[in-house]
């Protein structure tokens, strides 16, 4: 991870020390100590000496800050839905160090001009970092490829046309393959467009019931596995976002046992929530791919046991509340999430024993940073001091109105969860405290 970027102020970051907290990161539990920071990274564990900060963390856990390899920002052109400020601090609530903000904005990132405002303008912020992915194609439009190199060069980190799958195959392979020669990972939104159509949920038993435009499971399949064979065809590292349907991971999985260089994310809402909350016809649910199945949802998570699962990547993607108060046909696609992330995967995958908490937080931390080609964040002495201290002990309902983003709505609203973050650390400067 690039963090040698000057994050906030330009005066170093205090000397500090979080004590009692219970230390778990990527090389094991390292039990209660007191953690030291310094310079902006992790100077040791149990240290002397003056701080200018002290912390009590007892009966807290510290562990790296979270990655987010998928969030809409909404910045530059959709600041009624979000900005830097409301997004970076909704993902510094949530515990996340670094996100990865999408390119499907007004006007669309494709522009090395932009890449770099955006990371000058979040750096200026002291909050969660930012590392922006740049459009695979101009516009979005699927005709024309962007200049990767300049995009790369002026700071993006991936390439994707996420919110619009790529629909010619023929532009697919030359974007992976000029990724390939500059190192980049190229993300799909693997749908396929001629069969989802309209589709505005999954189709299947609730949506013939409901009388709802369907969106099959097959049109994620389709496109999943199109999208796999071009990385074995070009050697690109092709990073499969939101897999949201058991056929679509069966495709994955097949591909990865042939030892094809893709990588695939899952959401905390497609593992958590089924299409029978459609019943409600509710819009808050519309999400792209589509909420799907029990069944899915069960395989989602055997995944994650069997490590077929890169990474926990968040799609939280902001409207305004006017927006998604429309009628289900017209609403636009999409949740905020990325508060409750951590919290929600806490309750409903590691304390019923689903998953154990090593492997939810590989998932946040080591799992995207592999997919980004980036460093393991861990709490050894000079990792960057990106820390997150949680408390996986108090249950408190979910509360849309205190969230940061601009998005103050939510599909588990007034749920009770554990694992709240109470202190984001990014570079060793406070970017969220409880
Ligand atoms: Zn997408």
């Amino acid at each position: 991870m690039p963090s040698e970027t000057v994050h906030g102020a330009n005066t170093p970051a205090p000397r500090t020390v979080l004590r009692g907290a219970r230390l778990l990161d990527a090389r094991g539990d390292h039990g209660v100590r007191d953690l030291w920071l310094e310079g902006g990274r992790v100077e040791g564990f149990d240290l002397e000496g003056p701080a200018e900060l002290e912390l009590d963390a007892s009966g807290l856990l510290a562990t790296p800050a979270f990655i987010d390899p998928h969030m809409h920002l909404r910045v530059p052109g959709q600041e009624e839905k979000e900005d830097l400020a409301s997004g970076l601090a909704a993902a510094a609530a949530g515990g996340y160090g670094t996100v990865v903000s999408m390119a499907n904005t007004d006007p669309v990132v494709d522009d090395p001009a932009i890449v770099r405002a955006l990371v000058e303008e979040a750096a200026a912020l002291g909050l969660t970092r930012l590392r922006p992915a740049a459009a695979l194609s101009m516009g979005l439009r699927g005709e024309q490829l962007a200049d990767y190199a300049a995009l790369q060069e002026a700071g993006a980190v991936m390439i994707t046309d996420d919110g619009i799958p790529v629909a010619d195959s023929h532009l697919q392979r030359r974007a992976c393959e000029y990724a390939v020669e500059l190192g980049l990972v190229v993300q799909t939104h693997s749908e396929d467009p001629s069969l989802r159509r309209d589709g505005v949920m999954h189709e299947g038993r609730a949506s013939h019931t409901l009388g709802l435009p369907g969106n099959p499971d097959s049109a994620e399949a389709i496109m999943v596995f199109r999208d796999c064979e071009i990385s074995l065809l070009t050697g690109a590292r092709v990073h499969i976002a939101h897999v949201s349907s058991e056929r679509g991971l069966r495709v994955v999985r097949w591909f990865k046992e042939q030892g094809v260089p893709v990588t695939c994310e899952v959401t905390p809402h497609h593992l958590t929530l089924t299409d029978t909350v459609w019943e409600s016809f509710d819009p808050v649910f519309k999400v792209a791919p589509p909420l799907r199945e029990a069944s899915d949802v069960a395989y989602l998570r055997e995944a994650l046991r069997r490590g077929v699962v890169d990474c926990i990547g968040s799609d939280h993607a902001p409207h305004t509340r006017a927006e998604k108060d429309r009628d289900v046909l017209t609403a636009p696609f999409g949740l905020p999430n990325i508060e409750v992330a951590f919290p929600l995967l806490y309750t409903k995958l590691v304390i019923p024993g689903e998953i154990t908490l090593p492997t939810l937080l590989n998932l946040m931390q080591a799992g995207p940073a592999r997919v980004l080609g980036w460093p393991e964040p861990t709490l050894e002495p000079g990792a960057p001091a990106d820390v997150a201290l949680i408390d996986l002990e108090s249950e408190r309902p979910v509360d849309p109105a205190s969230f940061k983003s601009k998005a103050r709505f939510s599909p588990w609203d007034g749920e009770p969860l554990r694992g709240w973050p109470k202190l984001t650390l990014v570079g060793g400067r406070l970017a969220f405290r409880s």
